[in-house]
């Protein structure tokens, strides 16, 4: 089975090289992609009824023969395809319209089983374009049983699919190996891969593809975690890493100079990573926590860790403003106790940068913040101790790993801002341990969320300039075009140019978008903490990290163009004061389902629940990224609901993770299944 499965697809009876071309585009190639090409549902067509009882405007299966066929042309161009079916109980009319070449495969008195909406009208019950099959023979693939439901397109049909599956999964009687070790088969109670494989095709009863979806599922997922597992125990290597010293004074200093008290939550978080930075084991640590909860600070105490203990830093940012940023929050907070820091990304001139370099190789500069600028070949480390990235799951494994292989195990720290579910948090950052900060700082009022239609614009304006006018800052979020910051740009451009005559004539506004050169985003940015410009018109660059606490409200049009998840972060750029603020969402948008997407903006500042509802809304993939990551495409596994399965796979994984003479069979497994520069890191 295993040489089977890598055949070409051409291999099966039925497919020549057009119907190859067509498979393909559904991801078909070879046989084994086949046979992981898992139905989308299932219809239940296993209930036979008596004709007699068939109910209408339902669909229902019944069985009979056939009594008489006739082609009907009642006018040119329609061709009716009539079949009478008849069984113990009565008889039933079926139709087929303008399908001429049914009328052959119709036998008269052989047996048909056949599934479709029911219609009775005066006495008479007909059944119109209904599936069907005959009755006589051994394999029932299409009716008369549960029938797998595939996503198809114009040439690749639902019976063709199920005919091509049944060659393999039926009729050869090929059996699929078993890949999982056996005594996790055994442990778990796992259907074996071949009943699983014939089972999730033509299952034989509810029940049976039940267990054959939970074995898939299990398996897949356990392979993930055996991958992410894996490199984890490779990166710790225990005892290989850098023991900082318990703190000293620059810590305590620093420490002391807060302007604020940590939260119960951020002490917490801080503990876990000190001991981790304090073990000899490198730190494999994520710290996660909602937009604004207060990670920043806690990164600056663990790079003063490090600066103490006579490292270097480096913290990666996704975008230039952030990382500009960053370096004014973390320079505020460490200036004063004498560390050196440094900002590199993409925008500095030639002269900067070859300056900058030399003093990082030469350890003039203690902490380098930067953006994926710092991962290049010549940015080079005397002595890297700590390397944070803060993503929004933008950098990949590899890039994350890019960075650290610039020092010598240094200590690793990501932290991110988008609360993810569980399931996915221990699938993208299975390699990691975990801290989340899960209360916001104290006395942040709930921001209140409206969403209104552009009819009411001039009104939020209005309400917009009282606001400046006490004193407060606001965005303007133009519409996100996706694939094209040009024409994204150009309209905020226009908003700006409309505004700043109009409404905001006197008021001062700034503009800013992905078009701009960086030093004219720094001046924008700048001029909006310092409060010089009041309204700021901006696309998505703000999205991430900006933190104008002064800042409340912001009004973001065009919001059904934006997922949950993404708007959750544009409203984090408001509530970081004292202030109350207020997120405002146009959208012209009717559809029912759009408006329930947003009204969930409107019930709930939760990003957990915000992020599982997105997820739900707009499946895994948009923020998934399993192909950065390098990771298998998830085939069957639902990355919200199998939170049971993912456990104990989880658990599975680790038991054969610990175990050295598994190695072996696992690593054939992990290859099978993870891209390449995911098995690179494992090499490195
Ligand atoms: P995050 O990076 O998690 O989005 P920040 O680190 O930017 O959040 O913090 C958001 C704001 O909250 C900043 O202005 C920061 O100074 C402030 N802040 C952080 N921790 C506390 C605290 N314990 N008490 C009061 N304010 C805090
Ligand atoms: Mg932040």
């Amino acid at each position: 089975m295993l040489q089977m499965s890598s055949r070409s697809i051409q291999y099966l009876k039925g497919v020549g090289a057009a119907k190859a071309v067509q498979l393909a585009k559904l991801g078909i190639f070879t046989v084994g992609d086949l046979l992981e090409y898992y139905p989308r549902r299932y219809e239940d067509r296993s209930q036979i009824k008596l004709i007699n009882q068939v109910t209408d405007g339902a669909v229902d299966t019944v069985q009979g023969s056939i009594l008489a066929v006739e082609d009907i042309k009642p006018r040119r161009g329609l061709t009716i395809t009539k079949a009478v079916l008849k069984d113990a109980s009565g008889v039933a009319n079926i139709v087929w319209f303008n399908q001429p070449f049914i009328k052959k495969k119709l036998v008269l008195s052989s047996k048909l089983i056949v599934t479709g909406k029911i219609k009775r009208k005066f006495g008479q019950i007909e059944i119109a374009n209904p599936e069907f099959e005959t009755a006589d023979r051994s394999e029932v693939i299409n009716t008369g049983r549960i029938v797998p439901i595939y996503s198809v397109n114009e040439v690749i049909t639902q019976k063709f699919l199920r005919n091509l599956l049944q060659q393999i999964a039926v009729r050869n009687e090929v059996s699929a190996a078993e890949n999982l070790p056996s005594d996790i088969v055994v442990k778990y109670e796992l259907m074996s891969r071949n009943d699983a494989l014939i089972n999730i095709h033509f299952p034989e009863s509810f029940e049976s593809l039940q267990k054959a979806r939970k074995r898939l599922v299990f398996e897949e997922l356990y392979i993930i975690q055996c991958g992410l597992g894996f490199l984890k125990k490779h990166n710790k290597k225990i005892g290989s890493g850098i023991k900082h010293a318990p703190d000293g004074k620059l810590v305590k200093a620093v420490q002391a100079a807060l302007p604020f008290k940590l939260t119960a939550d951020q002490a917490q978080v801080l503990k876990e990573i000190k001991a981790d930075m304090e073990d000899l084991t490198p730190m494999q640590r994520l710290l996660q926590g909602d937009v604004g909860s207060g990670k920043t600070v806690i990164a600056a105490i663990a790079m003063a860790k490090t600066v103490e203990n006579g490292y270097q830093c480096a913290m990666m940012a996704p975008t230039e403003i952030l990382a500009e940023q960053h370096y004014q929050t973390i320079k505020m907070l460490l200036d004063a106790q004498g560390v050196k820091i440094a900002v590199l990304t993409g925008s500095l001139n030639r002269s900067a940068r070859d300056k900058l370099l030399d003093q990082i190789r030469t350890t003039q500069v203690d902490i380098i913040i930067g953006t994926h600028a710092l991962i290049q070949e010549d940015v080079q480390f005397q002595n890297l101790g700590l390397v944070i990235t803060d993503e929004q799951h933008r950098f990949g494994v590899k890039q994350r790993a890019k960075l650290q292989d610039k020092g010598v195990r240094p200590d690793i720290l990501v932290m991110t801002a988008t609360p993810i579910p569980r399931t996915m948090a221990l699938t993208i950052y299975g390699d990691l341990d975990v801290s989340t900060i899960r209360q916001l700082p104290p006395g942040r009022k709930p921001i209140k969320t409206f969403l209104r239609g552009s009819d009411k614009r001039q009104k939020i304006y209005e309400f917009v300039v009282n606001e400046v006018k006490k004193g407060r800052q606001a965005y303007i979020v133009c519409p996100l075009i996706e694939d094209s910051e040009t024409i994204e740009s150009k309209s905020a451009v226009e908003l700006y140019e409309q505004l700043s005559v109009s409404v905001f004539a006197n008021i001062r506004c700034g503009l800013i978008h992905g078009k701009l050169r960086p030093q004219e985003k720094d001046e924008v940015m700048a001029a909006f903490y310092s409060g010089h410009i009041q309204i700021l018109v901006a696309t998505t660059v703000i999205e991430v990290g900006v933190n104008v606490p002064n800042a409340t409200i912001i009004v973001i049009e065009g919001a059904d163009r934006f997922g949950l998840a993404q708007l959750h972060q544009l409203r984090g750029r408001i509530g970081r004061g004292e202030y109350q603020s207020y997120c405002i969402l146009i959208s012209e948008n009717k559809n029912q389902d759009t408006l329930e997407r947003l009204e969930i903006m409107e019930k709930t500042t939760d990003g957990f629940r915000l992020a599982e509802e997105d997820l739900k809304l707009r499946g895994p993939g948009q923020f998934f990224g399993t192909r950065q990551h390098g990771l298998p495409d998830l085939k069957i596994a639902d990355i919200i609901h199998d939170i049971d399965i993912l456990l104990e796979a989880r658990q599975a994984a680790l038991d054969t993770i610990s175990r050295p003479e598994m190695s072996g069979l696992l690593l054939k497994l992990l290859k099978g299944h993870f891209r390449e520069n995911f098995m690179e890191m494992l090499n490195s």
